[in-house]
């Protein structure tokens, strides 16, 4: 007889994608909620943009000659119309474009923020995923320096407020066009010297993006790079007031920043301030957030000139380094308050109705689905971390009650039981909280 189906071979996930079990979801929402908090506490408000973009907005937003543009964006072609999308490799380029589609900074300036994944084909390894997740933080019709110092001193509150240490501010400033024209001549021929030592994206950028060359990872040129003309040295007054300017008001918080003026971050768009927030605690992977000032990009995308800052956090690594640094402040939640046991039909759907009223007093409860003995479902109550246990037998539907076990060794009266009316028991329960 000819077989009617054909084993379904499982399916995995896509390398470097993961999925955020139960287990680690817990610290991700407690740690998405304070960094909530925190943002309120500076007045940003939720932008949300499409994960797919037009390719051209970032091959325009970021840049033609950046790692993200020639070789790590998921890009595909609309088989309806041919259009060519690219899943957002970074926030920043949708967020302007929003913000310039919608009109948003006709009247005033915005402070917005956005949190969600974002995509880049890279070789995946620890801190380094193909989808990861980002909070996006843009200050947009902001002049500055207040503002960039305000995007430093509240990322530093956040630092604090997750009990981190071991975190530290590296600073630099791009200048304008003009002065990194000027550098980059001066640039252009420190590389033509030390043509020998580029590897193949050093020839390749030499002369379409100078600045570039000196992000590389290469150890071999570390050299070159340490040695070559520093962009910090050709700012021009303004530049420099505006860098002057920040410097002081960090200072006035109390911030410590490192000048790296080897920084230029990966992305074009980039002039003045730029920072980046380095750990020692992550490996390789050690950047955990980067940002700065993109002054041009509002217009490269066909808005009306604004100045604009932020920032992105790569949340994978904040995590990962907070789970490492407070393991209990970022330990995982219980799930539920109260588990709700039964035996015998009556009682479950009694079940599931005080489960309702005891939720409508604000209490998270799980009612026990199917229908296993008594000592498997206290097994099942024990485990889901609830403080309290509430019994529904035949009993206590006859007493018009449940009995109340607490199960936790801090809780008052642990391992005691006791037998409450139904009408009671939403009060008692929160009273022994
Ligand atoms: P890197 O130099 O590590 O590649 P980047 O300069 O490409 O970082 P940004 O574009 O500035 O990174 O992104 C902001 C933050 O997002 C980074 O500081 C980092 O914390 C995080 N990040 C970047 N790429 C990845 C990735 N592939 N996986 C996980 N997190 C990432
Ligand atoms: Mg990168």
């Amino acid at each position: 007889m000819k077989k009617m189906t054909q084993a379904f071979q499982k399916v995995a996930a896509i390398r470097g994608m993961n999925d955020i079990l139960p287990g680690d979801g817990a610290r991700w929402e407690k740690f998405e909620e304070l960094v909530r908090g925190w943002l309120h506490g500076y007045g940003y408000r939720n932008l949300r943009t499409p994960v797919l973009e037009h390719t051209r907005l970032f091959a325009r937003g970021i840049g033609e000659v950046t790692d993200i543009v020639e070789k790590e964006m998921y890009t595909f072609t609309d088989a309806l119309n041919g259009d060519s999308l690219t899943m957002r490799p970074e926030m920043t380029a949708g967020v302007v474009r929003a913000a310039i589609e919608h009109n948003l900074l006709y009247d005033r300036p915005q402070r917005v923020y956005s949190i969600g994944p974002v995509f880049r084909h890279e070789r995946p390894q620890r801190g380094r995923y193909r989808q990861f997740h980002q909070i996006d933080v843009e200050a947009l019709g902001f002049a500055g320096p207040d503002v960039d110092a305000e995007l430093i001193v509240m990322l530093a509150r956040l630092w604090k407020l997750l009990g981190l240490t071991d975190i530290r501010l590296e600073l630099n400033s791009l200048g304008q066009a003009s002065e990194r024209a000027a550098h980059r001549a001066a640039l252009i021929e420190h590389l033509e010297r030390h043509r020998d030592i580029l590897d193949d994206d050093g020839q390749r950028r030499m002369y379409s993006n100078p600045l570039r060359v000196l992000d590389t990872k290469n150890p071999a040129m570390q050299e070159m790079a340490d040695s070559a003309p520093r962009l910090f040295d050709f700012l021009g007054d303004e530049s420099r007031a505006h860098f002057d300017g920040l410097c002081q008001l960090l200072a006035d918080a109390g911030i410590e920043y490192r000048l790296n003026p080897r920084l230029v971050r990966g992305l074009d768009y980039y002039n003045l301030t730029v920072f980046e927030w380095v750990t020692d605690r992550l490996g390789a992977q050690g950047t955990v957030c980067g940002g700065g000032r993109y002054d041009g990009l509002v217009e490269l995308l066909g808005g009306k000139p604004a100045p604009a800052v932020g920032f992105a956090i790569g949340m994978e690594r904040l995590l990962d380094l907070w789970q490492q640094v407070c393991p209990s402040a970022s330990a995982s939640a219980p799930e539920c308050d109260v588990y709700v046991v039964h035996q015998g039909d009556q009682a479950q759907r009694a079940a599931a109705r005080v489960g309702e009223q005891l939720r409508d007093a604000g209490l998270s409860v799980i009612v026990h689905a199917g229908s296993s003995g008594f000592k498997s479902q206290f097994k099942r109550a024990d485990a889901s971390g609830a403080r309290v246990a509430v019994i529904l037998g035949t009993d206590e539907l006859a007493a018009g009650a449940a009995s109340v076990k607490f199960l936790r060794a801090d809780a008052a009266g642990e391992g005691s039981q006791q037998q409450v009316p139904l009408d009671q028991l939403a009060d008692v329960l929160k009273s022994k909280g």
